[in-house]
């Protein structure tokens, strides 16, 4: 759906990536530019607004700025409390997130994915599926450009797969994805929604403007994710054990039709056959040749750092999931393998309760902690008598999950814990890992 932006007096708050990426499509589209950030921004990010010889107002939000406003493209990470947007609100100055931006700004189709886990590698899998037809397919949001980059490059009949944060779905109104999923809910980012309902609520947004000549897809056995399924709307549900997409007989199947075996999947984990049930869903509108499905089914093994497998190592399945941050994260990976599982856990202490991690531990037959947290994880290991060892450094877990596994056991890094206490990244703590792996591998041939 595309708007014209010619001579409208805009502000855009916030700078960053995607900030800095709206005001240059609305420059170019001629519209009137101001960017304002409550901090300094990065020398680089100032250079780029000046060169697009915009206006720019840093360090805070003054209130006269919207007296020149026609209407407001505020960065997701920007609450609506600030009494900046709160005047614009009682004065009835759109405010549009950078989605709806992307939506206005294109004829493209959009298939979109959010949920509280999953996103990025259900993304990535929906992408790499879609290139099998016949459209043009581009990648936006969190792994792919800024959506507005993407967005205005995609022609009409393309399709735009994109991944959204429930920050980036607060305040969506206009935007109508033709395909769309919401995966899963569960408890996050509640210190900027305030409450679950909200935070939810967030996320179901997504389905705002879809009907029933749309493709709306969500998981049958998450109550929370049905309740926000509009009434009119017909859904396509997936669950391992239920739903239009599901697994029968060890079989992907969709819809009664045998996709491929679970075991011939090249994802790990019992959450991803839920995202690959979701994928399929997503992507049935567009009529992607089965031979192209089972071939990247058998060969995407997951975005980096998401459970992602790093084949057989001496003669262990090994998983780097170091973006998982949190309990749920790491749970859900826990609970993926059926195999006795060496867990490699821990980083930066934030004073997380870890008890609810004891009903995901009934496969792991070793801990073997690192960081700042590892004695609370050694702890929780011998409160349910599972051996388990607290060492310094990443670098002395590797040799030791190795040394307390046997063939046939899985391997895998999944922290529950940020990085920081180390690592710059949680990439970096995989790469690190994925490293050590690698050199353990040569070293014991
Ligand atoms: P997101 O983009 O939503 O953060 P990712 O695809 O990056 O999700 O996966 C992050 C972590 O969440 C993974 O490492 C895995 O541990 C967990 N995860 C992935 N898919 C699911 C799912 N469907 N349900 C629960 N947890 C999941």
């Amino acid at each position: 759906m595309e708007k014209t932006w010619n001579g409208k007096k805009v502000l855009v708050l916030g700078a960053a990536k995607s900030g800095i990426a709206a005001a240059t499509y609305l420059h170019h589209a001629g519209a009137d530019v101001t960017v304002n950030t409550g901090n300094v921004p990065p020398e680089d990010e100032q250079k780029k607004i000046q060169a697009l010889g915009i206006r720019s107002v840093y360090n805070e939000h003054p209130l006269d700025l919207l007296d020149e406003a026609d209407l407001i493209v505020k960065n997701p990470g920007i609450p609506y409390q600030i009494p900046l947007l709160q005047e614009a609100m009682s004065r009835n100055i759109p405010i549009y997130t950078e989605v709806e931006l992307a939506y206005f700004a294109t004829e493209a189709d959009f298939v979109a994915i959010t949920g509280s886990n999953g996103k990025t590698t259900t993304t990535t899998l929906v992408y790499e599926l879609l290139q099998g037809g016949e459209r043009p397919v581009h990648l936006a949001g969190n792994i792919g450009f800024p959506a507005i980059e993407v967005a205005a490059e995609a022609k009409a009949g393309d399709l735009i797969v994109i991944e959204l944060s429930s920050f980036q779905l607060m305040g969506v109104e206009s935007f109508h994805p033709h395909s769309a999923a919401l995966l899963n809910l569960s408890e996050a980012h509640l210190d900027y929604h305030g409450d679950f309902d909200a935070y939810a609520d967030a996320k179901g947004n997504l389905f705002r403007q879809m009907t029933n000549d749309d493709q709306l897809v969500v998981k049958a056995t998450d109550r929370e994710v049905m309740k926000r399924v509009p009434g009119q709307i017909e859904p396509n549900t997936f669950s391992f054990d239920r739903g239009d997409a599901s697994v029968v007989d060890g079989w992907v199947t969709v819809r009664g039709e045998r996709i491929i075996r679970v075991n011939e999947l090249a994802l790990g984990g019992a959450h991803n056959v839920e995202n690959v049930l979701a994928a399929l869903l997503l992507i049935e509108p567009f009529h992607i040749p089965r031979t192209h499905v089972e071939r990247v089914l058998r060969n995407f093994g997951g975005v980096a750092h998401r459970t992602e497998s790093l084949g057989n190592v001496l003669g262990r399945p090994v998983y780097n999931d170091s973006k998982a941050t949190n309990n749920v994260a790491a749970e859900a990976a826990l609970r993926g393998f059926d195999a006795p599982i060496v867990w490699l856990c821990g980083g930066l202490e934030r004073g997380a309760d870890l008890s609810s991690l004891v009903p995901a531990l009934s496969n792991v037959k070793v801990i073997v902690a690192f960081g700042e947290t590892a004695e609370r994880f050694k702890e929780l290991g011998a409160s349910e008598h599972i051996p388990s060892y607290a060492v310094e450094t990443l670098e002395e877990a590797v040799p030791l999950a190795f040394e307390q596994s046997e063939a046939e056991d899985v391997i895998l890094l999944s922290p529950a814990c940020a990085s920081w206490d180390q690592f710059k990244t949680f990439e970096e703590r995989g790469e690190q890992f994925v490293k050590l792996v690698r050199e353990y591998e040569e070293a014991n041939r």
